[in-house]
Formats: C-alpha cells, structure tokens, sequence
C-alpha cells in the first residue's frame, strides 16, 4: 500500500536547519531540523521528494549523508559560503505553545534558488516555511503543477504579508497552525479566517490545531480530524511539516484530489505528525515504519468511527 511508485515526485522548498529546542522532557541543540527536511522526511515514506535550499559551509556531512540515504533528492540544495539557517525554540509547559528564541536566516538572506531543469516539470509542490519571497522565485520557475500547497508562520505574517497574500492567488492548498489563521486574516474565528483566507485564493485550508486535530475547510465542505490520542510526546518541533509531508506524499501518491482523497490525506498527515513528535527532533520519523504508518491510520479510522 506504501510502496513508492515512479510518478515524478515532490519539489519541496524550505528551510534546512540546526536546531535548538527546549521542552519539558530536555533539550538539544544543533540537531538536523528545518521546514523541508521534515516535510521530505515524512513525505519520503509515500514518494520521491526534491529539496531546493540553501545551507552553509557548516552544515554537518553526516546530515547531508543521512537526507542522501532516504532517497531524497539534493540536486537542487545548495552549499553557500556562509552558516547554516538556526533557529531556536522553547514551548511552554502544555508543549501547544513555542516561544522563539531566535531565528538567524544566515544563508538564507541571500539565497537565489536555482531549480535544476530535469524538476521543474514535478506536478506536486510545497512551499514548505520559508520568506515567502523565496517561495514566489521557486513558484515562478516551475512548469504547471497538478499541486501547490503552502505553509507559513507568524514570523513571516508579521515580516511579510504583503508578499504572502500576493502568494496565497498563487496556491491551490494553504497549511497554517490556528494561531496564524488568526494572525492572517485579523478574525478570531477560525472557520470566517479560513474564508477570508479562501477568498484570497487557495481553494482548500488546512488549520492544524495541535493535540486538537486539523480543520479542512474548502469552498463548500468543512471536514474536522483528531489528533492521535498520544501519551509520550517529547518535541512538538517537526509535527506541522511533518503532517505536511504525510498530506500531500499522500495525494502526490495516488494522484487524485477529490474530497475523500483531501479526507484520507488529512488522516496521513496526522498520523506523521504525530509519530515525529514522539522523540527529538527527526529522530522518530527515522526509526519509523511503512507498517506502523498503516497501523496508526486504522487506529485512527476507528477512533472516529461512530
Ligand atoms: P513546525 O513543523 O512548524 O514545528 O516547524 C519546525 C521547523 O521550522 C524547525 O525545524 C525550524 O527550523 C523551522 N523554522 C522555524 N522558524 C522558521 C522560519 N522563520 N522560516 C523557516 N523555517 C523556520
């Protein structure tokens, strides 16, 4: 059911990162992290996934071996002079919030992504978190997806909106954290944001509302998932990606985007999102299993069988 078949694959664009985290449960620092190595890690296990970023002269061979060994494709990630992008977080007690402790772009202010030929024609595309800037540049380069679908933060809401709402007319998929949706369209409802965000283009928004579940609202259909009901939870850092990574390798898999599909999907994304959160960093996702993808999924299905 999760074998990988050769049907093109996933053009993901994001940040590839150290980072430092804190939780209640302990705390690391320079780990392997970043928007687009989660989101090709989890969607790895559903299709061939391409990262274009950048990283530094820093960024350690051992990490850059391990993305290589998945199977995940670096023709379009560059080594530029410089250090690799960082970034820094603490989450409060009930792990729902984090508190950035800072965000250092490094190679990241000057990136120029190049994407190579042979992946422009790929039909399914993430803009995984990253200045939306950089995310119009690799928008602009590609040749008539079947897919676009985005994802954001507060960082750059409050640093970029103009740019991202010019995106969103761009986008068939936005994915944002309940907060965001928030923050973007300056209405505490989630579902009058999720409008105010479909009017602006995307046609389908995805709002993931941590140990809550996600929200899928599209013009005419509102479909609410749980999360999995986990009790060890050590590092949120990864999960909104990596539910990214399950949603859309999904969908890239099977090729179809009708509303049961979008449902299935959604029900993958929990499932990643929730296995990574289990241990630091990407450490779960790499000791994961097609099997146990398939085990919690029916776990799932028969949580909100009624
Ligand atoms: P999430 O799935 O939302 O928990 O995303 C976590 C990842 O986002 C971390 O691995 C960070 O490296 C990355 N990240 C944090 N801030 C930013 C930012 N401003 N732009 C791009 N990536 C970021």
């Amino acid at each position: 059911m999760l074998s990988k078949m050769s049907n093109g694959g996933i053009l993901v664009v994001g940040s590839v990162a150290l980072d430092s985290v804190e939780t209640p449960f302990g705390a690391r620092d320079n780990a392997l992290g970043g928007s687009a190595t989660y989101f090709s890690i989890s969607a790895g296990f559903f299709n061939r996934v391409n990262i274009v970023a950048t990283v530094g002269t820093d960024f350690p061979r051992r990490s850059m071996d391990l993305l290589r060994k998945r199977g995940i494709g670096l023709d379009g990630l560059t080594v530029d002079n410089g250090k690799t992008f960082r970034w820094k977080g603490r989450y409060r007690p009930d792990l729902n919030t984090v508190d950035t402790i800072y965000t250092h772009l490094n190679v990241f202010k000057t990136f120029d992504p190049r994407i190579p030929h042979e992946l422009r024609s790929l039909r399914y595309v993430f803009l995984a978190n990253i200045d939306p800037v950089l995310q119009a540049k690799v928008l602009a380069s590609v040749r008539k997806p079947a897919l676009v679908a985005c994802d954001t933060m507060n960082y750059w809401i409050q640093s970029r909106k103009k740019e991202l709402v010019a995106l969103l007319k761009k986008v068939d998929m936005l994915l944002l954290n309940d907060s965001e949706a928030r923050e973007l369209s300056q209405d505490a409802n989630l579902i009058r944001a999720a409008r105010w965000i479909i009017s602006r283009g995307p046609g389908i928004v995805v709002i993931k509302k941590g140990e809550h579940g996600a929200l899928c609202v599209s013009r005419n259909s509102c479909f609410a998932a749980p999360a999995f009901p986990l009790t060890t939870l050590r590092d949120p850092t990864g999960a909104g990606d990596s539910f990214a990574g399950g949603m859309i390798g999904y969908l890239s898999r099977v090729k179809k985007h009708d509303d049961a599909t979008i449902r299935k999907a959604i029900i993958y994304g929990s499932v990643m999102g929730s296995y990574c959160v289990e241990d630091f960093g990407v450490n779960r996702l790499l000791r994961l299993t097609p099997n146990e993808i398939q085990k919690r999924f029916q776990e799932l299905r028969r949580l909100t069988s009624f």
